[in-house]
C-alpha cells in the first residue's frame, strides 16, 4: 500500500490522502494509529482510517506522512466503527469525532508516555525474536541483553529510547504494571436480596451476547451492588467493563467503593476534571488494555477497549449524557450502539428512566428488571406536600417546612433544602413601575448575587456581570427590590431563623473549585452540618446517612415552562432529591412547597408512582407528536442580525422541502433564549415518525445548506435534542 487515508481535525467531512514514505510500511494493523502530515501550512496529527494502493489525486499533488507514533497503540477497530457511526448519525465530520476521542494531549502532541508504565518485559514474541538478530544491530542487541536477564525499568533505557520503539511497534516488548504489589483483600459483598439476585442472575445467563436491560430501582435499591456483580464476572472471565455516571463530583465516591470492592482489577476513570496528563495517561491504560474497569462521565463512553464484556450506564436518563456542543452525540444511546456491535450486555440504571427508555422496555426492545424496595435496612421516605394557597411561604418559606426543620434541628439531624436556583434573587424589579432589569446584550433577566457584602447582577447566559444600579433605570425610582428566591437569600432566611444552625450552602457557585465536593461530602458525614441549602448538585447519589429531611422550595416554575421536557426532569430531581433523605434505617421525609398540590406530577410523586407518571406523561406525549413517539432535529443559527439568521433558516427550510417525503419541516421560531451575547438565535425543527427516513433525509440536506450563503451565521445541527 502507498496512500495512506488520514482523518484529520477539519471541518470537512472528507479524509486527506497522503503518500506513505519510503522505508515506512504500514499495513492494515496499522489502521488506526496516529500520524503526523503536513497540512496547508501546518503540520497536524490524525489517525489512519484507511489505505490504498491509488489516490483519487495526481501523486504530485500528495504529500508525505511525516511521523508515525509507534508507542501508543492503534485505536480498535471497533473504535473507529464507533466513530465512524457517530460521525454519520450525528452528522459531523469524521475527522472531528475521532480526534474529539482523543486525549487533547493526544491531539497535538508525538506520544505521550504519562507516568506509567515504568517498567518493561520481553514478550514471548520478542524471546524468539532476539535470537535472530543481526549482529550489526548493536543497540538492539544491547537492549536484548539487558532485557534478556528480567524487566528492565524504563528509566535505565533512556539511552535505547529508538530501538525499545521500534520493539513496541513490534510487539517485543511489553509495558509491566508498576504495582506489582500484594493486593488488598476485597471488601466482601452483602448477599444480595432476592431481586438483586434475579437481576444479576437473568443478564449474566444472557452475557456474551448483546442485549439492553433496564435496571429499573429507586434511589438505594441496590443498583450499584448488581452492577459490581457483573462486573466481577465480567472481570472473572477476562473482560472489561466501561461504567457510565454522570457527573464528575460522582467519581470520586464511587471509584473508591469500585476500589475497595475490586482489588485485584485495574480502575481507570475518565472525565473532563482530571488534567491533560491524567487524562492521557488513564486513556492510554485503556489503549494498551491495562485496564479493567473504566469508570467515566460521558466522554468514557469512547474508551478505546479491546475486549469489553459489559457496559453500564448508571442514571442513564440524566441529561448531562447528552453533549451540547461540537459533536453532539448522547453516551447513552452510544453506549448501546457499542454494546450492539461488540456483542455484550448494556445495562441502564435508573429510579427514574427517560421515557424514551420506559417505552422501549414496554414495547420490549429493552428487558427490564425492577428493584422495587430499598436495599437493606432503609425504607422510601415520605413523601408530603405543602400547600402553599395556604401556607403561604415568607422569604421563600411556609410555616410547614420551617417547624420541620426545627423538629429536625432539634433531634441533631440533618436536612437538605432543595431549589433549583443559584445566586441571590431570580431578579431584581422596581416596586415603583414593574421594570425587571435585564442583560443589555440577551434575552434574559439579570440575577442578583451576592459576593461577600456586596451585591451584583450576572446573567447566566452571557456571564455579563455589573453592580446593581441605585435606581430604576426606566423612571429613576429608588425602591429596586429582589424578587424570588436563589439558594444564597434561602441561606440567609434559615440563618434568621435557625441562629445556631450550621448551614452549608452547596451549588455552582459556591463548588467552582475542584475537590470542594469531597470537602462538602466528609462534612455532611462527620455531621459538622445541620442544613444543606443547594440545588440538584445536591440531588444526585450521595449517601448522607444522617439526612433525614429534605424539603423542596420552588419547584412549581417548571412546571411553567415552555419546554415539554420540564416536568420529565422535574420528576427525576424530585424523586432523587427525595432519595437523600433517609438511607441508614432512619425513615426519611420529604416536603414539597407547591401551588399546585393537585397536579398528577406531584400526586404521582407523594406515590412514589414512576410507572404511572410515565404512562401519563407518554400518553400526552404521543398525542401531541411529541418524542418518543417522533424523531427530531434541530438546525439552531445564530448571528449579530436577525434578519441573516431568518434568512438563513428560510432558505435551509426550503431547501428542506425538496425531497422531505416522511419529514416534517416546521417555521423557523426564535430559540428559547432569543438573543445571547448580542447574537440572534432561532431554530428550525425536522421531525419524523421513521428514524430511518431523517437518517436518509439528513446528509443531502446538509450538503445544500453548505452551499447557501450565510452571511455571518454560524449553525450546527442536533440530531435527537434533548432541549429545544
Ligand atoms: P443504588 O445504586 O440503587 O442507589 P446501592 O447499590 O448504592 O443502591 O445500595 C444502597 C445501599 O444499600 C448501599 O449502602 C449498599 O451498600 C447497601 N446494599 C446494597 N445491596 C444490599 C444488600 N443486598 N444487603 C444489604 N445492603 C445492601
Ligand atoms: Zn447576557
Amino acid at each position: 500500500m502507498s496512500i495512506a487515508q488520514v482523518a484529520l481535525d477539519t471541518p470537512v467531512a472528507q479524509t486527506f490522502d497522503y503518500l506513505i514514505p519510503p522505508g515506512v510500511t504500514l499495513t492494515e494493523q496499522d489502521i488506526g494509529r496516529r500520524v503526523e502530515v503536513p497540512f496547508g501550512r501546518r503540520r497536524c496529527w490524525g489517525v489512519v482510517v484507511g489505505l490504498a494502493e491509488r489516490s483519487s489525486l495526481p501523486s504530485e499533488q500528495l504529500k508525505c506522512i511525516l511521523s508515525v507514533d509507534v508507542l501508543t497503540p492503534a485505536l480498535p477497530r471497533s473504535l473507529l466503527e464507533l466513530a465512524r457511526f457517530a460521525a454519520q448519525y450525528y452528522q459531523h465530520p469524521l475527522g472531528a469525532v475521532l480526534l474529539g476521542m482523543i486525549p487533547p494531549q493526544l491531539r497535538r502532541r508525538a506520544a505521550v508516555r504519562g507516568p506509567t508504565p515504568a517498567a518493561y518485559a520481553l514478550t514471548p514474541a520478542g524471546v524468539a525474536a532476539i535470537a535472530h538478530l543481526p549482529r550489526h544491530a548493536r543497540a538492539q542487541r544491547r537492549l536484548a541483553e539487558r532485557l534478556a536477564a528480567g524487566p528492565v525499568d524504563a528509566a535505565q533505557l533512556s539511552e535505547l529510547r529508538t530501538p525499545l520503539r521500534q520493539w513496541l511497534a513490534r510487539g517485543w516488548v511489553a509495558p509491566l504494571d508498576a504495582a506489582g504489589d500484594a493486593v488488598p483483600a476485597a471488601e466482601p459483598a452483602p448477599a444480595l436480596n432476592a431481586h438483586q439476585a434475579a437481576a444479576v442472575r437473568e443478564i449474566l445467563a444472557a452475557a456474551g451476547r448483546f442485549g439492553v436491560w433496564l435496571l429499573h430501582g429507586v434511589t438505594g435499591s441496590g443498583k450499584t451492588e448488581v452492577y459490581l456483580r457483573l462486573i466481577e464476572a465480567s472481570l472473572a472471565g477476562g473482560r472489561q467493563a466501561l461504567v457510565l455516571v454522570p457527573e464528575i463530583h460522582l467519581t470520586p465516591q464511587l471509584i473508591e467503593r469500585f476500589r475497595r470492592r475490586l482489588p485485584q482489577a485495574r480502575l481507570v476513570s475518565l472525565h473532563s476534571g482530571l488534567n491533560a496528563g491524567e487524562r492521557a495517561a488513564q486513556w492510554r491504560d485503556c489503549l494498551t488494555g491495562r485496564a479493567d474497569v473504566v469508570l467515566g462521565t460521558r466522554l468514557a463512553v469512547f474508551a478505546p477497549l479491546e475486549r469489553p464484556g459489559l457496559i453500564v450506564v448508571d442514571e442513564e436518563h440524566d441529561p448531562s449524557y447528552k453533549q451540547t456542543e461540537g459533536l453532539r452525540y448522547h453516551a447513552r444511546d452510544l453506549a448501546i450502539w457499542r454494546a450492539r456491535q461488540c456483542g455484550v450486555p448494556v445495562v441502564l440504571g435508573s429510579a427514574t428512566p427517560a421515557l424514551e427508555t420506559w417505552l422501549n422496555a414496554h414495547t420490549g426492545r429493552y428487558r427490564r428488571l425492577d428493584l422495587p424496595l430499598r436495599a437493606g435496612a432503609a425504607v422510601l421516605p415520605q413523601i408530603r406536600l405543602i400547600d402553599t394557597r395556604t401556607d403561604r411561604p415568607q422569604q421563600g418559606l411556609t410555616r410547614g417546612l420551617l417547624t420541620a426543620l426545627g423538629d429536625t434541628l432539634a433531634r441533631g439531624e440533618q436536612s437538605l433544602v432543595f431549589i433549583n436556583r443559584r445566586g441571590y434573587a431570580p431578579t431584581l424589579f422596581c416596586n415603583a413601575c414593574g421594570h425587571v432589569l435585564g442583560c443589555p446584550r440577551c434575552s434574559a433577566h439579570l440575577v442578583l448575587h451576592r459576593a461577600g457584602g456586596a451585591y451584583r447582577l450576572q446573567c447566566h447566559y452571557c456571564g455579563l456581570v455589573r453592580p446593581p444600579p441605585p435606581s430604576c433605570p426606566e423612571c429613576g425610582a429608588l425602591d429596586l427590590r429582589p424578587s424570588g428566591q436563589g439558594t444564597q437569600r434561602l441561606e440567609e432566611t434559615l440563618a434568621g431563623h435557625f441562629p445556631q444552625a450550621r448551614i452549608l450552602r452547596v451549588d455552582r457557585d459556591s463548588m467552582a473549585r475542584r475537590g470542594r465536593f469531597e470537602a462538602v461530602r466528609a462534612a455532611v458525614h462527620a455531621g459538622e452540618v445541620d442544613i444543606l441549602v443547594g440545588t440538584q448538585i445536591l440531588a444526585k447519589g450521595h449517601d448522607f446517612p444522617r439526612l433525614t429531611l429534605v424539603g423542596v422550595v420552588g419547584a412549581d416554575a417548571a412546571l411553567l415552562a415552555a419546554d415539554y421536557r420540564a416536568g420529565e426532569r422535574l420528576f427525576a430531581q424530585l424523586m432523587q432529591v427525595a432519595g437523600r433523605a433517609g438511607r441508614a434505617g432512619q425513615p426519611g421525609t420529604v416536603l414539597v412547597q407547591t401551588a399546585f398540590a393537585a397536579h398528577p406530577l406531584y400526586q404521582a410523586l407523594v406515590r412514589h408512582d414512576y410507572a404511572g407518571w410515565a404512562a401519563r406523561a407518554l400518553r400526552e406525549r404521543r398525542e401531541a407528536g411529541f418524542p418518543p413517539y417522533v424523531r427530531q432535529a434541530l438546525l439552531r443559527a445564530e448571528a449579530r442580525s436577525e434578519e441573516a439568521v431568518r434568512a438563513f433558516l428560510q432558505a435551509a427550510r426550503a431547501a428542506a422541502l425538496e425531497g422531505a417525503e416522511g419529514v416534517m419541516v416546521f417555521d423557523p421560531a426564535p430559540a428559547l433564549v432569543a438573543r445571547v451575547a448580542e447574537r440572534a438565535r432561532w431554530q428550525l425543527l425536522l421531525q419524523s415518525r421513521s428514524r430511518r427516513r431523517l437518517q436518509a433525509f439528513l446528509p443531502p440536506w446538509l450538503a445544500r445548506l453548505r452551499a447557501l450563503p450565510a452571511r455571518g451565521v454560524r449553525w450546527a445541527l442536533d440530531v435527537d435534542p434533548i432541549a429545544l
